[in-house]
């Protein structure tokens, strides 16, 4: 099931991705959740964000690939930081180059939406409580971060948090080819089979630190191949299984 939220006729709701259609569906996918009798082609619905997390986990360098290209050694324990749930836009939303910031990158990664509550859950039983997967891009503001040597600025501004296009709910994590690209050119390619920390690995370790709640996200990390984007630029993370996200850079 590749599960949306989308605006049509005025109104803004779930829906299931089904042909070139839109299903309507009543509840949420953390609930009750059920077929509505409306469908929608998809050109007539702008599809939204699609859901509204409470937090969203970010995992440093959990490629190897990635480690080196930025010269850091591959951690022992994963790198967690946090993502303000306010950086979140849609497909098709423009990031929004800041004025603070004279290197702002894509980052594509494998985001992970938790379906039910986790806490001290091991990694055997990870699966339990995973919803689905979606296309997500940690944009980062490179400068900031080295500057500041720590995140919550340089990933932390508004819209700095594609997500989308969909969730999906029958993807294997565990082998997904993951790719982005700018201005249609490919600059990284990698498969989530080469993740260090994997997704039931991930959610083991952040459960033991901090309780994960219905629909917050967790953000995998990215391969090699990160680089800057400019405004005009258009940015495109792409998921085999889950999807295409793709977002312009503007500057106010
Ligand atoms: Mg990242």
């Amino acid at each position: 099931m590749k599960i949306v939220r989308f605006k049509a006729a005025g109104k803004t709701r779930y829906g299931v991705i089904e042909g070139s259609y839109v299903l309507e569906y009543a509840g949420t996918p953390f609930g009750t959740f059920r077929k509505g009798r409306k469908r929608y082609p998809i050109r007539q619905t702008v599809l939204l964000t699609p859901l509204l997390p409470g937090k969203i986990v970010g995992i440093g360098l959990n490629y190897r690939d990635h480690a080196e290209e930025v010269g850091l050694p591959v951690p022992a324990e994963p790198f967690i930081f946090l993502k303000p749930p306010s950086a979140l836009i849609g497909p098709g939303d423009p990031i929004v180059y800041p004025p603070q910031s004279s290197r702002v990158d894509y980052e594509a990664e494998l985001a992970v939406v938790i379906k039910k509550r986790a806490r001290h859950v091991p990694a055997e039983r990870a699966r339990e409580h995973v919803l689905g997967y979606a296309c997500l891009n940690d944009v980062t503001a490179r400068d900031l971060q080295m500057r500041d040597g720590q995140l919550t600025q340089a990933k932390g501004f508004d819209s700095f948090c594609p997500l989308g296009p969909c969730i999906a709910t029958d993807v294997d994590p565990g082998g997904l080819e993951i790719e982005s690209f700018l201005n249609g050119e490919r600059k990284q390619s990698s498969s989530t089979q080469n993740l260090i920390f994997s997704v039931e690995e991930l959610v083991a370790r952040i459960s033991a630190v901090m309780t994960l709640l219905p629909g917050d996200v967790i953000a995998t990390g990215t391969p090699a191949g990160i680089g800057p984007m400019q405004p005009g630029d258009r940015v495109e993370v792409r998921i085999a299984g889950i999807g295409s996200l793709v977002n312009p850079v503007i500057k106010l």
